[in-house]
């Protein structure tokens, strides 16, 4: 689905994202983590193919980067920006439909899926309020409507690919687990999706692989089993850090050390 070809991104000589090389097949879900100005956003940036890349390539589906048309790339995929809050008064449903713009279904269509989404992100009581007027959860719940709006799909999933940089990031614990149950609905469907998350725990519970991002470099990236372990973490974030086996999920927790 992804595959990245030594791919970098400078600015003033300054390397964002520095020579970074993978796949990521379809079907799966896969988290990027790193420290703050780690490049994460750059790189997902260079994914969407919002940003040139300075070297290097971005093939999607196959495609170069540069050979993509607007409109079939806006049909393929979908994402979601670090806090793209725009401060136009228009209202809940009305930004949620934009996510059906590059689509040419009906109005009835159209609206049915936007209804449909705002319900699933819990924004029925919210659908004529002005935009400008919610709070940070809720913009961010709108926002996260109008990207899936914009991969919906009748069929399969199977050649959708879903971006999002920092989507918890506003939302509270009741409606970060109702996200991340549903995208792995759209993931058990066919859907591919690439995430920045800054809860490792996250990261671990609900991706298939893990891209360790430091200093504009790629660290490390694997199966969350095979990279996620106390020497990688605390490299990747120089802290101190405590792992252990969650009795629910079975999968790896991290905690910090408390200081004595
Ligand atoms: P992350 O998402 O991992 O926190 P970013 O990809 O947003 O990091 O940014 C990586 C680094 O590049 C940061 O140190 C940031 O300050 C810097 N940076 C981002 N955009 C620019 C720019 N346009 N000019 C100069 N520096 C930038
Ligand atoms: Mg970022």
């Amino acid at each position: 689905m992804i595959k990245l070809d030594e791919l970098s991104y400078s600015i003033d000589g300054k390397y964002l994202v520095d020579d970074i090389s993978l796949n990521i097949n379809n079907g799966s879900v896969t988290s990027i983590i790193g420290p703050n100005g780690s490049g994460k956003s750059t790189l997902i940036k260079l994914i969407s193919n919002e940003l040139e890349p300075s070297k290097g390539y971005v093939f999607l589906k196959g495609i170069k980067n540069e050979s993509w048309d607007k409109r079939d790339l806006a049909r393929f995929r979908s994402v979601l920006t670090q806090a793209n809050y725009l401060s136009f008064p228009f209202s809940v449903i009305d930004i949620v439909k934009m996510g059906r713009f590059p689509f040419e279904s009906t109005k009835e269509d159209n609206d049915d899926i936007c209804i449909k989404l705002i319900k699933m992100l819990d924004l029925e009581s919210h659908i004529n309020q002005n935009y400008v007027t919610l709070s940070g959860g809720e913009k961010q719940r709108v926002q996260l409507a109008r990207v899936l709006a914009q991969i919906w799909s009748s069929e399969s999933y199977d050649d959708k690919l879903l971006i999002l940089d920092e989507p918890t990031s506003f939302l509270d614990i009741n409606h970060q687990c109702s996200l991340f149950n549903l995208l792995k609905d759209f993931n058990n469907k066919g859907l591919t999706i690439i995430m920045v998350l800054h809860d490792i725990n996250q990261a671990i519970q609900y991706s298939d692989k893990i891209i360790m991002l430091k200093e504009s470099k790629l660290i490390n990236y694997g199966d969350v089993k095979e990279i996620i372990n106390s020497e990688s973490l605390e490299k990747l974030f120089n802290i101190k850090l405590d792992l252990f086996t969650n009795k629910n999920t079975g999968k790896t927790n991290i905690s910090f050390i408390e200081n004595e």
